[in-house]
């Protein structure tokens, strides 16, 4: 069969679930049976968000090849289990640098480089990567429609339209419908003038998914449907479900993917939803709870943390428990108010990061945690601070430091990569991607993934420093996992404690509902074991 295209746009707001409507519709479709790839379009001129503040953007999704991308790139993982690559997400600053790299190469040579066609083709190009590797690809695009940034993406998936058979291409408009307390009323002008801006690019859309606190009435659908043009069955109700991973079961039973198959004449429409609705049956069944207290400092857009926070839950899916995540600035943290804070969680994880602030609390944190056997997980940044202290408090290196974070310091123990010494520029140039990892037997580690040789992903600079190896592993902080020559220390463990484990990589991203990543299963399990 041709490669069929799936257009997502959103209208009237930003976070209306874009993502998590285009995640679950690839999960429906591969229910029943189909070769499906998401892709995010972003609109911002940052080539890629990597060097963006998780406070602007949210988390830093990294994917098996290495690509620092859009959070929406999470969801798509977890929901459809496709592992994405480079081309799934793309922003202005990427197809704009394409472009220019090819005029300054001679490749338009003699033309007038503009935004339709070269900038359009660009996109294009982008989106028929995926031809014959896929059988689906739903394509989403981030912001609002009628956005002047988005301008150049909304008009090359209308040109998609044009290229391709009508049968092989469809649009999707996400909006809202306002409930007004009072008149008690669902409201459809907005998604009508949504609908109108959409059809002024010359984008009619096939299916109108509605976020809505309510059902929608028969009349409005009716309304929506006349005045949008679209047809009534193809007015899906998008509603709040009873967690995020209910929504493809939500969406199934409204019809979002029956609209699909009939628009794009899949002949292979019966879902097979089974797996996914006995996900759903134990997330409804879990007893009892567990408290992790999540350190970091990036805490006022908890979407920073979003892998991590999920990768938790789905810990205590396996578990059978419900996760409370506890949301903890490490700048808060001092020697005296610790116990305070932290004492009444079972479990304390401490997540990657960059820059100096907020580091004394997640040590602090730390040794907490070393120190009254509460079960413990570090992440990257989580790892080296782990590291640092150790050092300190048990080797009693008072200046011990990364290198991050002190250039003075005469103990480095985390210190930059080799392979770091020469980089100059900071986009999409750290340890990036999927790495082995040879994990010793005999170790917690190996108790934890049960396999000697894994592959985590990673993004990062610095790394452990091996001239402090003997030291600490004589005091009991041992390398349970390195890289295969052995030169990169990958997993630390403290031996005197009943669950002290840290990772350079991050275990996060390959994290899935139904199959959650080894350490975070494990840390759930001690944790709910401790109480
Ligand atoms: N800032 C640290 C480094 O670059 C850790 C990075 C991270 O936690 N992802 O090595």
């Amino acid at each position: 069969m041709s490669t069929k295209y799936i257009f997502i746009t959103g209208g009237v707001v930003s976070g209306l679930g874009k993502g998590i409507t285009a995640s679950s519709l690839g999960r429906l479709l591969k229910n029943r049976g189909y070769k499906i790839i998401n892709q995010k379009f972003d609109p911002y001129i940052n080539v890629d968000p990597g060097t963006m503040s998780p406070y602007e953007h949210g988390e830093v999704f990294v994917t098996d090849d290495g690509a620092e991308t859009d959070l929406d790139l999470g969801h798509y993982e977890r929901f459809t289990d496709v592992n994405l690559n480079h081309n799934c997400s793309i922003s202005s600053g990427k197809i704009y640098q394409n472009v220019i790299n090819k005029e300054r190469r001679g490749d338009y040579l003699g033309k007038t480089v503009q935004v339709i066609p070269h900038v359009t083709n660009e996109i294009k190009d982008n989106i028929y990567s995926f031809d014959g590797q896929a059988d689906i690809v739903i394509t989403e695009l981030g912001g609002t429609i009628g956005d002047i940034e988005s301008l150049a993406f909304v008009e090359a998936i209308r040109q998609v339209g044009l290229e391709k058979e009508p049968d092989d291409v469809m649009y999707i408009h996400v909006t809202l419908l306002p409930y007004i307390t009072g008149s008690n009323e669902i409201k459809s002008k907005p998604t009508q003038h949504s609908v109108k801006e959409l059809q002024s690019f010359g984008i009619k859309p096939d299916i109108l998914v509605c976020r809505t606190e309510t059902e929608i009435p028969i009349e409005i659908r009716e309304k929506l449907a006349l005045f949008c043009n679209v047809r009534p069955e193809n007015v899906i109700p998008n509603l709040t479900a009873e967690n995020l991973y209910a929504v493809p079961l939500m969406l199934e039973k409204y019809g979002l993917a029956t609209a699909v198959c009939k628009k794009l004449k899949l002949e292979k429409s019966e879902p097979q939803n089974k797996e996914w609705e006995n996900l759903i049956e134990n997330i409804r069944n879990l007893s009892g709870e567990v408290n992790i207290a999540l350190v970091g400092k990036y805490m006022h857009l908890q979407d920073s943390y979003l892998s991590v926070a999920e990768s938790l839950r789905h810990g205590g899916f396996a578990n059978g428990v419900k996760v409370n995540v506890g949301f903890i600035d490490s700048e808060t943290i001092t020697e005296k108010n610790v116990k305070d804070i932290l004492g009444k969680y079972d479990g304390i994880l401490v997540p990657g990061g960059f820059g100096n602030r907020g580091i004394e609390g997640k040590i602090t944190a730390i040794k907490y945690a070393r120190e009254n056997n509460i079960p413990f997980l570090g992440i990257c940044l989580g790892m080296q601070m782990a590291v640092v202290e150790f050092c300190r408090n048990v080797l009693k290196i008072q200046d011990a430091n990364s290198a991050e974070f002190s250039t003075t310091t005469k103990n480095p123990v985390i210190h930059i990569m080799e392979t770091q010494k020469v980089v100059t520029e900071k986009g999409g140039t750290m340890r990036l991607g999927s790495y082995p990892c040879v994990i010793k037997k005999d170790t917690l580690a190996y108790e934890i993934y049960v396999e000697e040789n894994i592959n985590e992903r990673h993004r990062h600079r610095f790394e452990y420093n091996n001239d402090y190896k003997e030291r600490l592993e004589n005091a009991g902080l041992i390398c349970s996992g390195t890289s295969p020559d052995g030169n990169l220390v990958e997993i630390v463990e403290y031996r005197n404690h009943p669950f002290f484990i840290a990772g350079q990589f991050h275990p996060e991203f390959k994290s899935r509902p139904d199959r959650p990543a080894p350490l975070f299963k494990a840390l759930i399990k001690a944790a709910k074991e401790s109480k």
